[in-house]
């Protein structure tokens, strides 16, 4: 089975392996879509993340939707989710599988989603139902991470909130805070294309990220901030703004990873307005939750999707997502 490996920073080599057999209480799975995530860019483009540097060759992708081959579900599609805890631990029994010590997660080591078949545990994934595309499928996992986000702080109806970075992950919270009842939204990013996206989301206020957003956002609200600040970028400019522009005692969710694997914000005006930060790590239980609010039409995945390439196109489909080219890159590995 072809299976896609990242040797090293920007070296990705298609490789024939053997086709992987699924152990007790696994079914063997055909991928269909992956989505390629900011986090799959770290490790394409640096060979690390964070403090996590590439020793052995790696499989990317951890966004995706699969048929099932064997066992109860054979022959449905579903959206799988990317992190498989131990269900043993003190974490785990609380409920807090997210934190996992022992989780095993897809995309950072030798089992990934790029890759014509993977296996997995049958309790973690889930049917998609026929409105959903396999496309909405990879994306479902963006969308469950954003919702655990939201999760995070208190969005309330008409209340103010700031979105700093409109890549997949920051568009789809422009979504769910209008859903939640936000009225005014201000996103920015370095990027036209993709505050126009934004735009049409229903973000408010587009503002050019150059280090000075800050002070057109505090003029817009009068002084006063946003109610709730997301760093949806990845850079401590953005985790400055969201520092800048959040209101006293208000809530900075951190989202981004930072490339220095350091968060660096603003203290005096975090200290002097004690703000809340949150930082945000994956998801919980969400999934049932993504798919029902993704099949009613509530959020729009499809139109986050700007590029889609097959597997054997995989060096232009990293060109494409590593330049921010467009929104979210898909790869159709059995295209
Ligand atoms: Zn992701
Ligand atoms: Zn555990």
């Amino acid at each position: 089975v072809k299976t896609l490996y990242l040797y090293a920073a920007r070296d990705l080599r298609l490789v024939e392996r053997a086709k992987p057999t699924p152990g007790p209480g696994e079914a063997l799975l055909t991928v269909t879509a992956v989505g390629l995530c900011g986090s799959d860019l770290h490790w394409y483009a640096a060979g690390q993340i964070g403090i996590w540097k590439l020793g052995a060759p790696i499989i990317l992708g951890h966004e995706f939707a699969a048929v099932v081959e064997n066992g109860p579900l054979t022959g449905k599609r579903v959206t799988v989710d990317p992190a498989i805890p131990c269900e043993a631990c003190e974490f785990c029994e609380r409920g807090l599988q997210y934190v996992c010590p022992q989780v095993r997660f897809a995309g950072g080591a030798d089992f990934g989603a790029l890759s014509e078949h993977v296996c997995w545990p049958e309790h973690y994934y889930y049917p998609l139902p026929d409105e959903l595309t396999d496309a909405d499928g990879a994306m479902l996992e963006p969308l469950g991470v954003a919702l655990h986000i939201l999760e995070l702080c208190h969005i309330q109806p008409g209340v103010t909130v700031g979105i700093y970075g409109c890549g997949p992950i920051g568009l789809l919270l422009v979504q769910l805070a209008r859903m939640a009842g936000a009225t005014r939204i201000f996103a920015t990013d370095k990027l036209g294309h993709r505050l126009e996206a934004a735009r049409g989301y229903g973000a408010t206020d587009l503002l050019l990220a150059d280090n000075r957003e800050h002070q057109a956002i505090l003029s817009a609200t009068r002084q006063r901030g946003v109610d709730v600040a997301f760093e949806a970028a990845g850079d401590n400019a953005a985790v400055a703004t969201a520092v800048q522009t959040c209101q006293p005692c208000g809530t900075v969710v951190v989202v981004g990873i930072a490339r220095e694997d350091e968060i660096v914000l603003p203290a005096s005006a975090a200290r002097s307005k004690e703000l809340t930060v949150r930082i945000a790590h994956r998801m919980n239980h969400i999934y049932p939750r993504a798919i029902a609010l993704a099949a009613s039409g509530k959020v729009d995945l499809r139109s986050l999707v700007s590029h889609r390439f097959p597997l054997s196109e995989y060096a232009r489909a990293f060109d494409v997502a590593v330049n921010r080219a467009g929104l979210k890159v898909v790869i159709d590995v059995n295209a």
